[in-house]
């Protein structure tokens, strides 16, 4: 542990601002502490960012409170020009927000400036939202009074994001939170705080006024988090990360009933139909397991392949995923990166070494690559039993089981069986097959014949332990207002 903030070499990382953002103000920890950022294709370390405290944490959510009435107050078209103008500094700073993103958390280049697009339409989406927030009125039924509906601003709110979309996870919470009126305390994924530093500074840029956003970076997470769930202060718990982490803070958000949204894990079934463009289903496939290096909610952690089809398409996936080449995310051509840290590895690795001992059989993959870094192959493994323990487990890792099936009833039900409901991936050419699996599937959202659904015009969301409301699309800002009702009697 250093005391100390030191300024990195690398470049890109030159103006990342290093301390936490409480009221307005760069600040260091009350304790003087700093934490080491990594990065995890190198191990080398990239910087020592300060480690908030339960001090800070405090600090920051009196500090949210105070300044969310006057927050609330400002013209909903000042907190739009705020969102679009950070919209168009994330992208001026695509290269320079991409490098950090790879550096710290090892998606490949490409990929990074791909999540600097998307990250960014959130503010830009929710910058058009903030000007349409509307109410609306009408008559008891007895005609004596007027019901007049206002929407406002839920109150301070608690984010909280993981490492895999450092990015992303941010702006699909702040955005709204901005459009809405509503001041936060912000704590990032502890691999990623770069990242959230780089895209604070940006916002001070355009102009949010000081105190609606205040950020701590830490490695004491439930030292920060719990006075925000259970100092009473903050109104709203938006969360993205594990389902396990997820049920620990609704039980404290319980304390002082707080409003949640919980984008919790994912154990998403991909099922490729009989009668499906075997050539659309594999490039869907090569989207649904690899973008991220698999380490995504959304991610297809087990493909159920109709019997007569499986051959096919597995030789098929297998030929695209053995031509990928692993290695740095900044290196010239490289198409999978490293997994978050050794802990993804050995997870990875004893999944596939469970399926085999179940009797699956390796296709293309298996194993890790290089000595140094935290590097898995594309895999493919096929006749995977249905009792090894990934169909059960998110894999987070550039792993495709392949299990094969007969009967559309049997494979409903299949998917269907699992604590999960974020996404479920279907491939048919059949128009009454899809709307039929469609509605049986007990997800928050189908991919039909795509193997990507996120999209910030789009209610991303899961059913059943993958989480509770939505993010984006036109509902994504109702998790960050309050109805308030005032009855009128007529005169
Ligand atoms: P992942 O497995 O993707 O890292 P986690 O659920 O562990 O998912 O982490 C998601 C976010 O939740 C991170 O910001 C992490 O620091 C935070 N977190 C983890 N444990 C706690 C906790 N007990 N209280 C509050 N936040 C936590």
């Amino acid at each position: 542990m250093t005391t100390t903030s030191e300024k990195t070499t690398h470049p890109a990382l030159s103006a990342v601002p290093l301390d936490l953002y409480l009221d307005g103000a760069w600040t260091p920890a009350a304790s003087g502490r700093t934490f080491a950022v990594e990065n995890p294709a190198t191990g080398e370390t990239l910087a020592h960012v300060a480690d908030g405290g339960p001090d800070d944490a405090r600090r920051a959510v009196e500090t949210a409170a105070r300044v969310q009435d006057e927050w609330a107050r400002t013209a909903p078209r000042e907190r739009s020009e705020i969102l679009r103008r950070a919209y168009d500094l994330i992208l001026a700073r695509t290269d320079e927000l991409a490098t950090i993103m790879t550096l710290e958390m090892g998606k490949p280049f490409a990929e990074a400036r791909g999540e600097v697009a998307y990250g960014a339409e959130f503010f830009r989406w929710f910058s058009e939202e903030a000007v349409r927030i509307a109410g609306d009125t009408t008559t008891t039924g007895d005609g004596k009074n007027r019901i007049v509906v206002g929407r406002v601003p839920v109150g301070p709110c608690v984010l909280i994001t993981p490492w895999n979309f450092p990015l992303a996870m941010g702006t699909r919470k702040i955005g709204p939170a901005i459009a809405a009126g509503c001041t936060m305390v912000f704590k990032p994924a502890p691999q990623t705080p770069l990242t959230a530093l780089a895209l604070t500074e940006i916002l001070a840029e355009a102009g949010l006024p000081k105190g609606v956003l205040n950020v701590v970076p830490t490695t004491d997470a439930s030292g920060v988090v719990t006075p925000w769930l259970e100092g009473g202060l903050a109104r709203k718990l938006s969360f993205t990360g594990s389902t396990g982490v997820g049920k620990i803070l609704l039980a404290q958000a319980a304390t002082t009933v707080m409003r949640t949204s919980m984008e919790l894990g994912g154990n998403a079934p991909f099922v490729v139909c009989a009668d499906a463009d075997l050539d659309k289903a594999v490039e869907g496939a090569m989207v649904a397991k690899l973008r991220n290096m698999g380490e995504a909610c959304t991610a297809a952690n087990r493909f159920y392949v109709h019997r007569d089809v499986a051959d096919e398409f597995t030789a098929k996936l297998a030929q695209r995923m053995s031509a990928l080449t692993v290695g740095d995310g900044l290196a010239e051509g490289t198409d999978v990166g490293p997994l978050i840290d050794a802990a993804a590895i050995d997870k990875v690795r004893a999944l596939v070494t469970d399926a085999i001992a179940k009797g699956a059989s390796v296709a293309i993959g298996g194993d890790t690559v290089g000595a140094s870094g935290h590097f898995y192959q594309p895999t493919v493994l096929t006749g995977v039993p249905r009792d090894a323990d990934l169909a059960s487990t998110e894999i987070f890792g550039p792993v495709a089981p392949i299990f094969v099936f007969d009967d559309e009833d049997e494979i409903v039900r299949v998917a269907n069986d699992t604590d999960w409901g974020l996404v479920g991936y279907l491939f048919t050419q059949d128009l009454d097959r899809a709307f039929r699996m469609s509605d049986r599937m007990e997800v928050g959202m189908v991919g039909l014949n795509t193997g990507l659904v996120s999209n910030p015009a789009a209610p991303f969301g899961g059913v059943k332990q993958s989480g509770l409301g939505r993010e984006g699309g036109r509902v994504g800002i109702d998790e960050f207002l309050e109805y308030k009702y005032l009855a009128i009697p007529k005169g």
